[in-house]
């Protein structure tokens, strides 16, 4: 019986497919341990999505490699977006790699294994070919990692061709799975006690079923939230242009859909928008924030930006600037620009300096660092909340756990995770929150 150990590097979508991988591995008689070093099969589930994720995927493997020097027995798999990008060129450059799985064909797996096997090790295993249909997910064998959040994958890949972005290179074209999979695995994971589920897809409000084009994301969205037992949904990564108004409406009116949605805008700027084909414009963009803005519940906007695109002068920055103060986004992630291989916008020349960049990048942090304290200090100082508990903070004696708008919260003690507690919010910074439980409403959904 052996022993694996999967470390995950990047999204949401990845620590999902560590999950499917695990029950793929499990279901096969191999025992997940939670030190590499209790390991004999070692999974490194990859990104590639910034330039330094890459260093870091072959940094990772130059540790790695030592375990191997020692046990020529002790196998290494890589999978995930760079395994995809880098394929054959993989175990060129890391010849101690013994397995290379892309994004399609993480059920193959166990046979891959199998061959390995066969071959003492000798034949070298590279999967990445690209399939039309959905990876078949075998939801009775997926291992959850949380016990109250449920992912649950609904479409995969992206037909947008962003021109920074490497998605539509690594994960493919888009491929929905049946509505009716989706919402068997949901009342599922709702059976077995889960009480929030997260759907995941590259551009997942652009899901449609494939047995029938007219049910959309929205009539999906519903359909889980009406679930009996679930209390939370959210989806990531929506992609703004994919927003109908029926899923607007359905954000607004269900409450079990959580009041928090992420708007990637990546630039404030008319024409770096268009060199970025983001297939929005500034003021489509600042239509679709009014119309969540005019919801009866207020709904928290979060996003992410690039700086320093190739060609986005200093108007263009400043635009931006403008446009993240106009909205007021509760969260940012925010991000230097670096080239992607494979993308449109690789080989354009930018004009902007890494120095440049840097400036820029810091005076956007700054920026939203303020913005955020004050949005804090006016929709959660001194506010009551319910949040869910998702763990124990760094120092063992607080807990953690989120708001429905995705606010986190820490406060002292250490209920289990899963509960749902009201929290009294006592202290605000620009980055987190600090509570007081409201004793009276302890809830156990674990
Ligand atoms: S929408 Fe654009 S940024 Fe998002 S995954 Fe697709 S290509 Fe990448």
């Amino acid at each position: 019986m052996k022993r694996f150990f999967i470390e995950t590097f990047g999204c949401q979508m990845n620590v999902h497919d560590s999950e499917k991988i695990s029950g793929l591995l499990a279901h096969r008689g191999m025992v997940p341990v939670h030190r590499p070093e209790e390991a004999d099969l070692f999974i490194l589930n990859t990104c590639s999505v910034r330039e330094k994720a890459v260093h870091k995927v072959y940094s990772r493997l130059g540790e790695v490699k030592r375990r191997k020097i020692a046990d020529p027995k002790f196998l290494i798999c890589v999978v995930g977006c760079v395994a995809q990008q880098e394929g054959q060129k993989m175990v060129k450059k890391a010849p101690f790699v013994d397995l290379v799985v892309g994004t399609h064909m993480y059920h193959t797996l166990p046979d891959l294994l199998d061959s390995l096997e066969k071959s003492n090790g000798a034949a070298k295993q590279v999967a990445t070919e690209f399939m039309n249909e959905p990876a078949p997910v075998e939801i009775s064998s997926v291992l959850r990692r949380s016990q109250f959040r449920a992912n649950i994958t609904i479409m995969e890949g992206c037909n947008k061709h962003c021109s920074f972005c490497i998605v539509p290179y690594t994960r493919g074209k888009e491929r929905n799975r049946p509505a009716q999979a989706i919402l068997e695995e949901a009342r599922r994971a709702a059976d077995q006690g889960f009480v929030e589920i997260m759907l995941l897809g590259q551009t997942v409000n652009s899901y449609r079923d494939p047995g029938d084009y007219r049910f959309r994301f929205a009539d999906l969205l519903a359909k889980v939230a009406a679930i009996s037992g679930i209390r939370r949904v959210r989806f990531t990564s929506p992609h703004p242009r994919e927003f109908d108004d029926a899923t607007v409406s359905v954000i607004g009116e269900m409450k079990t859909v959580c009041n928090q949605v992420h708007l990637p805008l990546q630039s404030g700027s008319d024409p770096i928008l268009k060199r970025m084909r983001r297939q929005y414009t500034r003021e489509q963009f600042l239509r679709l924030v009014e119309k969540f803005r005019s919801l009866r519940r207020p709904v928290a906007l979060s996003t992410d930006v690039i700086v320093g695109f190739p060609g986005e002068t200093d108007a263009d920055f400043q635009q931006t600037l403008s446009l993240v103060q106009q909205v007021g986004f509760e969260s940012m992630f925010s991000f230097k620009y670096s080239a992607r291989p494979y993308t449109e916008a690789e080989t354009w020349k930018t004009e902007v300096t890494e120095l440049e960049k840097t400036r820029r990048l810091m005076m956007l942090q700054r920026l939203q660092k303020g913005l955020q304290l004050r949005l804090h200090e006016r929709h959660y100082q001194g506010r009551r909340f319910e949040i869910l508990v998702e763990g124990r903070a760094r120092d063992g004696r607080q807990s953690f756990g989120r708001t429905t708008s995705n606010k986190v919260v820490n406060f002292p003690g250490t209920p289990p995770p899963g509960t749902f507690l009201e929290i009294l919010v006592t202290q605000v910074g620009p980055n987190s929150l600090v509570g007081r439980r409201l004793e009276e409403s302890i809830e156990n959904c674990a």
